[in-house]
């Protein structure tokens, strides 16, 4: 061993440039990306390391500072994978907004994290341009992603690369400071930041890269179809790079005909994506035998919801091997079930059975379910909250809020409630948080239930998460009529339509003449899921 406080191993820190760097081991190797209008752009790794540099350097030359934050409001493509690399590379953070939420949402996100750069897509501009005047961006440079000249009044995406040193070499960064920040939506309160330090996304993206999680290298073909705004894109934007793979970036275009067309032209062996976006290519796969053929062992990770165990079986009915995962955006990559060689010979039920179940920690994730009396037992039916650590989970909000997400023994408290089996597999039977999750995006019921009981024919309202084949949830609205009022669904859903976008909206109303509550007076909404868990959409 070394002399008396001698590091015994190099103190290297786990930086996102870092990835940069090794980036340049599979300069040749593809990056394919859709445009609005449907072509395809073909570019290397060493075309976006030279950018992602050029970039790096642009911002700094602009007096970006580290840790001031640049936005994007942008789909996946090239430019968006260029402000991944690129904006840690500076020492900014690098803050990704999501295109769905509401335009009251988004300017609250943009102010609370102080974004002082934003970059957007010119066919984004229209949703930009719904809330431009409530925030305080200091620059806005617009991705031409359509080919059209950029709009008056705002600066161009591609003349800032161009500005940039494309050999600039990043300084040097704290592993520990953030790189990259993503909000949580929908939750009960106001969206909370999260931050990623330069360490945990490395270390996600590598966790990624091994054996028995997503097992990406560089033999294969990712198609990325989680928004790169959701989650770090479940870190697919560091993961690929890192370990070479092919990337396919599908721009807007996230409808079934398009993704079956892109994995097949594009031989895809890996994607990733929400159970409804799955649901649609694989009903469109099915429908239309033999037009999309697909690359032999091509692996789906299904994640943001529970996949109906349907799925899971039409996949395989396709030769897709499907991985079930389950994360959160305090925790990027968490929880995942595999067919493991051990099961391959198991019944077919059985199968399923596991594979439905979330199942365990990735390496270096640590997980726990916790009852009010302490760790439950793994007998598979006791129900507890689910909590995890690990070297990439948040450690606290954006501004320290909600501090009591995490224990005093520091494990996150993730909302949501699950048992264990005796073989250590997790499944989640419910949530704590009081939301419906509709096709991988949040709806605030609360919001919802607020809103209902400002009008004026209602008395009292409820709103809850019901099944649904295709969004996994949908909600349903319980109203109590004020007395002699007969509110119609389709005044009510106008009424919520000035505030909320079209898919927050209640896709039924049922009224009742009362509502069912708790013993302390809240509404028993665990009453009512059950209740209306058979619900027929139909
Ligand atoms: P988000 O932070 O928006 O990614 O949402 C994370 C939440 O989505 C988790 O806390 C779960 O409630 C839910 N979720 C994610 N993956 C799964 C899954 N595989 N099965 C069930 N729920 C999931």
């Amino acid at each position: 061993m070394g002399n008396p406080g001698q590091p015994v191993s190099m103190d290297f820190p786990l930086t996102t440039p870092r990835i940069l760097d090794r980036a340049r081991v599979y300069a040749d190797v593809g990056v394919v990306c859709r445009r609005p209008d449907r072509s395809l752009v073909r570019t290397t790794y060493g075309e976006v390391v030279r950018r992602a540099r050029a970039l790096a350097s642009a911002l700094r030359n602009l007096g970006v500072r580290p840790q001031d934050r640049v936005a994007t409001l942008c789909w996946n493509h090239r430019e968006h994978l260029e402000c991944y690399l690129g904006v840690p590379a500076s020492g900014a953070v690098l803050h990704t907004l999501n295109l769905r939420l509401h335009p009251e949402e988004l300017a609250y996100i943009v102010e609370h994290a102080q974004d002082r750069v934003l970059v957007v897509d010119d066919v984004l501009l229209p949703l930009f341009e719904t809330f431009r005047e409530r925030v305080r961006v200091e620059r806005i440079f617009v991705v031409p992603t359509s080919g059209k000249p950029v709009p008056p009044g705002y600066d161009s995406y591609e003349e800032l690369v161009g500005s940039g040193d494309p050999d600039f070499a990043p300084p040097e960064l704290s592993e520990t400071s953030p790189a990259m920040m993503c909000y949580t939506s929908g939750t009960t309160g106001r969206p909370k930041g999260v931050a990623y330090s330069h360490r945990a996304l490395v270390l996600a993206a590598l966790a990624t890269l091994v054996a028995d999680s997503f097992a990406i290298s560089c033999a294969d073909t990712v198609l990325a179809t989680v928004p790169m705004f959701h989650v770090a894109g479940w870190v697919l934007p560091f993961s690929a790079p890192l370990a070479g793979a092919r990337l396919v970036l599908p721009g807007p275009h996230l409808d079934p005909r398009s993704l079956a067309e892109l994995l097949s032209a594009e031989r895809a062996t890996f994607s990733a994506g929400v159970p409804t976006v799955w649901l649609g290519v694989v009903q469109l796969l099915e429908r239309e035998p033999g037009r999309w053929p697909l690359a032999p062992g091509l692996r789906v990770a299904l994640g943001g919801s529970a996949p109906p165990e349907a799925l899971l079986r039409a996949m395989r009915r396709l030769g897709i091997r499907p991985v079930h995962g389950w994360g959160m955006t305090e925790v990027l990559v968490g929880i995942q079930s595999h067919l493991r060689p051990w099961m391959e010979g198991w019944p077919e039920e059985r199968q399923y059975e596991a594979l439905t179940k979330q199942g365990t920690p990735v390496p270096l994730l640590e997980a726990r379910v916790v009852s009010e009396v302490g760790e439950v037992a793994p007998d598979g039916r006791t129900p507890g909250e689910l909590q995890v650590r690990g070297p990439w989970v948040a450690a606290g909000y954006h501004r320290g809020e909600a501090p009591d997400s995490w224990t005093p023994d520091g494990w996150f408290r993730t909302g949501d409630v699950a048992v264990v089996d005796p073989a250590g597999q997790i499944r989640i039977v419910d949530r704590t948080k009081d939301l419906i999750k509709s096709g991988g995006e949040w709806i605030s019921s609360v919001d919802l239930e607020n809103a209902l009981m400002a009008h004026p024919k209602v008395q009292e309202a409820a709103v809850v998460a019901v099944p649904h084949p295709q969004w996994m949830e949908r909600p349903l609205a319980v109203v109590v009529p004020r007395p002699g009022q007969t509110p119609t669904p389709e005044e009510l859903r106008a009424f919520l339509g000035q505030r909320f976008p079209k898919w927050w909206l209640p896709d039924a109303f049922v009224f009742a003449t009362e509502i069912p509550k708790t013993s302390t007076g809240k509404l028993a909404k665990a009453v009512l899921r059950e209740r209306y868990r058979t619900w027929s959409w139909r």
